[in-house]
C-alpha cells in the first residue's frame, strides 16, 4: 500500500478501535499506529481486578477489534515514542529520529497516573499499564498490608483484589467520602460499608505529607506502616504533544463533536480528549471510560475516512468490588432530582432527571443479574433524551423497556 498515510499516536483502546474503524470504513491506504508500550492494544479494565486475582498466567489481551490488525493490514509499531508533530508539514517525528508524513493524524495518547506532590512520592506504586499490574500481582500475592492513597476506582478495586488475596488494606482519601467524582453519595456509602465488612480501614479527610517505601505520614503527625504504598489519586490527560504543536488544550485536547481538534487534519479521542457532546451542551468534556474510548475511537476512524458524524455517546462505566457491581450511565451530576427503583433485596437502580424532566443519568448497584438489563434500557432512554414519568420509573411492576415505546 502506498500513498498518503493515516497516523495514530497511542495504541490503547481508543487508538486501536480507530485503526480498525478506518479500515472498515473503506480507507485502503496505509494506517500506522505508534505506541510507547511494548504490547499491542490490550484491555485495561482487568488490570485492577482479574489480572491480579486469577490464578492463570496474566496476559496483555487485545479486545475483539484490536486483535484484527494483521488481517486488516494495520501497521502497529510498539516501543515507538512520537516526540513532535509539525502541523504545517503534516509530519511527525519519533524519538528514534525517524519521520513520517500524514494525511490525517489521530491523537489517542491517553492519560497517566497522577503522582503525589510530597516527599517520597516516588515510593508509591501506581496502576496504569500491564507492567504496573504485574508488579502489584506479585506484591498482593505475598499478602501483607497495603496502604492505598485515593478512594476512587483504582483504590477501591485494588482494595477488593488485595482482600480477595488475603491481604489487609488501609485506604486514605482526602475527601469525606468515596468516589466523589463520579458516583452518587448514597451508592458510594453502600460501597464503603461493603469494604468495611471485608475489613478495609478508611481514613477520610486524610492529608498525606510524606511517603516512605513501607509507610505513609499524615499532616497530623500520624504514621501508618504497612508493606506496600499505592497511589490512585486520578489520571492526567497526555497533552504535551498537542500543546507543543499549538493545538487548543484545556482539560484535554479540545475537539468539536466530530472529534476534530483546532487543526482540521488532526483528531483526538479517548482519555486525552475534551470533546463537545452535543447531547450534554457545548462545553468540551473529558471522560475516562473504556466504553467512551472505544466509541470515540471508532467515530474518529470513520470521520478520518471521510464521514462527518457528530458523537452521540452516552458515557457508561462499571466497577466490580467483591461481588458488588456498580454501573453508571449518562451524567447523574446533571440531574436535580432522583427516582429510586428497587431491583431486588440487594440491588437498586437510581434515575437522575434534570429540571425539564429529562433523564440524564442512571446508577445501579448490586448483583449484575439484577441490574444489567435495566441499565441497558436506561442508557437507551438517556440517548433518546426521554422525559419519562417518574412514577413509571419507580414502578417495579412495570417493565422498564415499555418506556422505550412511550
Ligand atoms: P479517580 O477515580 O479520579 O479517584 C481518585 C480519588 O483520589 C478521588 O477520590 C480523589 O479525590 C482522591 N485523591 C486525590 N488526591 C488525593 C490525595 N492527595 N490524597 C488522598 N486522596 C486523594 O482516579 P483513580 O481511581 O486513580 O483512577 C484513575 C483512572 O483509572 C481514572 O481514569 C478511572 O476512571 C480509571 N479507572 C476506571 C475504572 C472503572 O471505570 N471501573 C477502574 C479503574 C480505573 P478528589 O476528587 O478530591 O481529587
Amino acid at each position: 500500500m502506498t500513498g498518503p498515510a493515516m497516523i495514530i499516536v497511542g495504541s490503547g483502546e481508543a487508538g486501536g478501535c480507530a485503526a480498525v474503524a478506518l479500515r472498515d470504513a473503506g480507507w485502503s491506504g496505509p494506517i500506522t499506529l505508534y505506541g510507547e508500550e511494548r504490547h499491542g492494544p490490550y484491555e485495561r479494565p482487568p488490570l485492577s481486578k482479574e489480572l491480579l486475582t486469577d490464578t492463570g498466567l496474566p496476559q496483555a489481551r487485545p479486545s475483539a477489534e484490536t486483535g484484527r490488525f494483521d488481517e486488516l493490514g494495520i501497521d502497529h509499531r510498539p516501543n515507538s515514542r512520537v516526540s513532535s508533530i509539525d502541523p504545517l508539514r503534516k509530519e511527525i517525528s519519533l524519538q528514534s529520529g525517524e519521520k513520517a508524513g500524514y494525511e490525517k493524524l489521530l491523537l489517542a495518547t491517553g492519560a497517566r497516573a497522577r503522582l503525589m506532590d510530597v516527599p517520597g512520592s516516588e515510593y508509591a506504586l501506581t496502576l496504569r499499564s500491564f507492567e504496573d499490574a504485574w508488579a502489584l500481582r506479585h506484591l498482593f500475592g505475598a499478602g501483607g498490608h497495603a496502604i492505598i492513597i485515593g478512594g476512587g476506582f483504582i483504590g477501591l478495586e485494588l482494595a477488593s483484589s488485595a482482600v480477595k488475596l488475603g491481604g489487609r488494606v488501609t485506604l486514605l482519601e482526602s475527601r469525606e467520602r468515596l468516589l466523589s467524582r463520579a458516583v452518587p453519595a448514597e451508592l458510594a456509602e453502600r460501597i464503603r460499608q461493603e469494604h468495611i465488612a471485608r475489613g478495609v480501614r478508611f481514613h477520610f479527610g486524610a492529608a498525606v505529607s510524606r511517603i516512605e517505601r513501607r509507610a505513609v505520614e499524615l499532616d497530623n503527625g500520624e504514621r501508618i506502616a504497612g508493606d506496600t504504598v499505592i497511589c490512585g489519586i486520578g489520571a492526567a490527560p497526555e497533552t504535551a504533544l498537542a500543546k507543543a504543536a499549538g493545538l487548543v488544550v484545556e482539560n484535554g485536547i479540545v475537539t468539536d463533536a466530530r472529534l476534530r481538534t483546532s487543526d482540521p487534519s488532526i483528531y483526538a479521542c479517548g482519555d486525552c480528549a475534551a470533546s463537545v457532546h452535543p447531547q450534554f451542551g457545548d462545553e468540551p468534556m473529558r471522560f475516562e471510560s473504556w466504553q467512551v474510548a472505544r466509541e470515540q475511537g471508532a467515530l474518529a476512524g470513520r470521520n478520518m475516512a471521510g464521514a462527518s458524524e457528530e458523537q452521540c455517546i452516552v458515557p457508561w462505566f462499571w466497577s466490580q468490588q467483591y461481588d458488588l457491581h456498580l454501573q453508571i450511565a449518562g451524567l447523574p451530576d446533571f440531574g436535580n432530582s432522583s427516582v429510586e427503583r428497587p431491583l431486588s433485596d440487594e440491588s437498586v437502580l437510581k434515575f437522575y432527571l434534570d429540571g425539564s424532566g429529562r433523564l440524564v443519568g442512571a446508577a445501579a448497584l448490586g448483583n449484575l443479574a439484577d441490574l444489567a438489563r435495566d441499565m441497558r434500557v436506561a442508557q437507551m432512554l438517556i440517548a433518546r433524551k426521554a422525559t419519562p414519568d417518574p412514577s413509571a420509573l419507580a414502578a417495579t411492576e412495570r417493565r422498564l423497556k415499555t418506556l422505550l415505546a412511550a
